[in-house]
């Protein structure tokens, strides 16, 4: 075994009992004796070397070896054996007082037994040092717990505290001094905490040694303190758990300054809506809903106009503003799913979400909302002295099922939006390879069809119902285009769009006031008297309209026409869906005097039973059927029976598209009374209608 090599100082004049006391040593490997013979010599030793034990004599030719006790070795007195001569035990003793290990009276005996005693007292300077260095060692370990920032703790195996660093009582609001002995750990989480410590911070502790979690902790004052904690199980030597250490870090100041990294990385400072990063992921589960759901989405690329001019006029600070105007405008016009984000510089990206499964109603939806936009960003800006006007304009790209790429999409509303500044500025446009060449002629055909309505394009055509006799008995107001470059369009063209996009709302009711007007005009001029009807037709969204039957009768006051004149045409699609409701908006304007007639009879689904319940007095017959009477038997027995039919329930019945003199000779062989087509006339322009009116006025006479 490799023994503690110990340094002892040897200091003796005496060459003799120098001599003895080397000799004394040699039996002893482990001690390394260094000699010296004055206390000049001995101070220089112990000056430079370690020295585990001196051994001086008392008397020594520069001093007394007493001084030598003064001698420290690691912080405490070194260990000093005093020899003496005999006589001098009285100094011997007083040596002891001082602080000396022992003494030996020398003689030939005792100073050869001197390793002994060196021995006997290097071992008590052993345990002493030993003992000093672990208190050192407790002294500086609890200086650390007490000077570390993150809460330190041990408790007893029933979860009671032992100790709790000053940094836990602090952050816990524990007094310095006050006692902690019946206090749990467990006690200072939150409820939910304390069981996920209990259920399983413990037991984990136990199975692996050491658990690790992030856990709140709620301070005497109600504080919630998140930390990055971890449970220590100690084990004695025999394997068994003693005792636990936990150590919390508060992250709070981590945690916040994560988040800010985060809303940095996905939301723009200046407007706080989302940035780049943060569209793209939403674009992504758009992408994902719309292939899901099948309901379409769009995708807005709003950039705007002349920002430059306002940057470089009035300076960026004011741009900035502008900026944070708009994007407060924005979300206002959106639903909560909907997306607006900020690409950069003047870029605003709004994505709409859950609109329609139908391309067209989806389009119009979109339309809808960025003519809302555009109107918001046009408001007038409010900046102290400056008031600023701002336009964008908007590139708009729709998806629907099967969209794959955010990108493309995004690239497509880039487009869209440049078209839109070369169209000059200020308008929105729809990126349309990407919606079908059917829905894009839709759509181009609903934007030109919103600016006949502004530009008055649309114009109404007259066609006369005539009797038996030929006699005029009422005309049907037919709706034309007049399209700049398109010429005269039928309605056959433009009506499903107009139906569609809801502009038979505006366009509905300004045929019925047209008309009336008209019909007011001729009256006044002796052209149409009472027997004589004119005929206008109500489209199924119309007619759904809860407006309907007020503007019906609001028009008729305004424009001072007897009721009994108008007849209003409805299919039987009109109605079909629900015959109660359509039954008593019709009875509501019967009452006032006002007639209505079945158009288009035999196509739909109605069968003649319908009649019965439907407040109609005039059924028309469809062209189709009037179209090949001649040749077809069936169209001939159905056109025969609807009039037979019609005879019993009393009412009149209009054969449309009437163009031989054959179909209008079977006609009457089946006592049909009204017809309308061209063998009598094809719809007139107004003033045409007006010639028509006066020459059969001028045939009667
Ligand atoms: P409709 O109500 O069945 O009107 C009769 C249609 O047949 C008219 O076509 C008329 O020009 C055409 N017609 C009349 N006689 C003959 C004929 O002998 N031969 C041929 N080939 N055609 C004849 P138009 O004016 O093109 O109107 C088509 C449809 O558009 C109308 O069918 C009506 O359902 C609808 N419509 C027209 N004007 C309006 C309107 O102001 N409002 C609404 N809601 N629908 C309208
Ligand atoms: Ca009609
Ligand atoms: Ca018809």
């Amino acid at each position: 075994m490799q023994q503690p090599q110990y340094n002892i100082l040897l200091v003796e004049d005496d060459p003799g009992h120098a001599e003895l006391i080397s000799r004394a040593f040699e039996s002893q490997p482990h001690c390394a004796l260094i000699k010296t013979d004055t206390l000049d010599q001995a101070r220089n030793v112990l000056n430079e070397d370690h020295t585990d034990l001196i051994i001086t004599d008392i008397r020594l030719p520069d001093g007394d070896g007493t001084e030598l006790l003064r001698h420290r070795t690691l912080d405490l007195p070194c260990p000093t054996i005093i020899m003496t001569s005999f006589g001098d035990e009285s100094i011997a003793v007083n040596a002891m007082k001082s602080g000396a290990a022992d003494y030996i009276v020398k003689s030939q005996e005792s100073l050869f037994s001197l390793p002994k005693t060196a021995n006997r007292i290097l071992r008590e300077w052993r345990l002493l040092l030993d003992k000093k260095l672990a208190q050192d060692k407790q002294r500086r370990l609890t200086a650390i717990l007490e000077a570390t920032p993150d809460l330190i703790c041990i408790a007893d195996l029933d979860g009671f505290l032992t100790y709790l660093n000053d940094a836990g009582r602090k952050l816990l609001g524990i007094g310095a001094n006050e006692d902690i002995t019946r206090m749990r750990l467990a006690d200072f989480h939150s409820t939910r905490d304390g069981q996920i410590i209990l259920y399983e911070g413990i037991p984990a502790a136990i199975k692996d040694g050491i658990w690790k979690a992030e856990s709140t902790f709620v301070s005497r004052d109600g504080e919630k303190i998140l930390t990055s904690q971890v449970l220590i199980s100690h084990q004695s030597s025999s394997g068994e758990i003693e005792f636990f250490s936990t150590v919390a870090r508060d992250i709070r100041h981590l945690r916040a300054a994560e988040e800010q990294v985060e809303y940095l990385a996905y939301y723009d400072t200046l407007t706080g809506l989302p940035n780049r990063n943060e569209l793209v992921k939403r674009l992504e589960m758009e992408i994902g809903r719309v292939n899901r759901h099948g309901n379409q989405g769009a995708l807005l690329f709003i950039d705007l106009d002349n920002f430059k001019y306002i940057n470089d006029s009035l300076g960026h600070p004011v741009g900035d503003l502008v900026l944070q105007e708009i994007a407060k405008r924005l979300p206002s016009f959106l639903r909560g799913d909907d997306t607006v984000a900020r690409l950069g510089g003047d870029e605003f990206i709004i994505i709409l979400s859950d609109l329609s499964t139908d391309t067209i109603e989806a389009v119009n939806q979109a339309r809808e909302v960025t003519d809302k936009i555009r109107n918001a960003i046009a408001m007038e800006i409010k900046l102290g002295e400056i008031n600023l006007q701002v336009t964008a304009s908007i590139g708009i790209s729709m998806f629907a099922a099967g969209v794959t790429s955010g990108d493309d999409l995004l690239k497509f509303a880039d487009t869209a939006m440049y078209q839109a500044k070369k169209e000059g500025r200020n308008r929105l446009e729809f990126f349309s390879e990407s919606m079908g060449e059917h829905v894009y002629r839709q759509l181009e055909l609903e934007t030109q069809l919103r600016q006949a309505l502004k530009e008055e394009q649309f114009v109404l055509y007259y066609q006369p119902i005539v009797d038996q006799r030929e006699s005029i008995i009422g005309a049907e107001a037919l709706i034309r285009w007049q399209s700049p470059e398109k010429g005269l369009v039928s309605p056959l063209e433009f009506l499903d769009v107009l139906e569609s996009s809801g502009q038979i709302l505006q366009v509905g009711p300004w045929v019925i006031e047209s008309a009336l007007k008209q019909l007011s005009t001729w009256i006044n001029k002796g052209l149409w008297n009472e027997g004589q009807r004119l005929s206008i037709n109500i489209s199924p969204r119309q007619f759904r309209d809860s407006q309907f039957v007020e503007s019906i009768k609001h028009f008729l006051n305004k424009v001072n026409v007897p009721p009994s004149y108008l007849h209003i045409e409805v299919t039987e699609h009109n109605v079909i869906h629900n015959l109660e409701e359509a039954s008593s908006k019709m009875n509501d304007l019967i009452d006032t005097g006002v007639n209505f007639s079945l158009d288009d009879f035999g196509t739909g689904y109605s069968s003649l039973r319908n009649l019965k319940t439907l407040p109609v007095n005039c059924i028309k017959i469809d062209k189709s059927f009037i179209d090949d009477i001649c040749e077809s038997s069936e169209d001939q027995a159905m056109v025969g029976s609807i009039l037979a039919m019609s005879g019993h329930l009393n009412l009149s019945v209009v054969a449309e598209g009437v163009e031989t003199q054959e179909q209008l000779a079977i006609l009457k062989k089946y006592n049909c009374q009204c017809f309308q087509g061209y063998l009598f006339s094809k719809p007139l322009a107004s003033d045409e209608m007006e010639e028509f009116l006066k020459n059969s006025l001028s045939k009667k006479r």
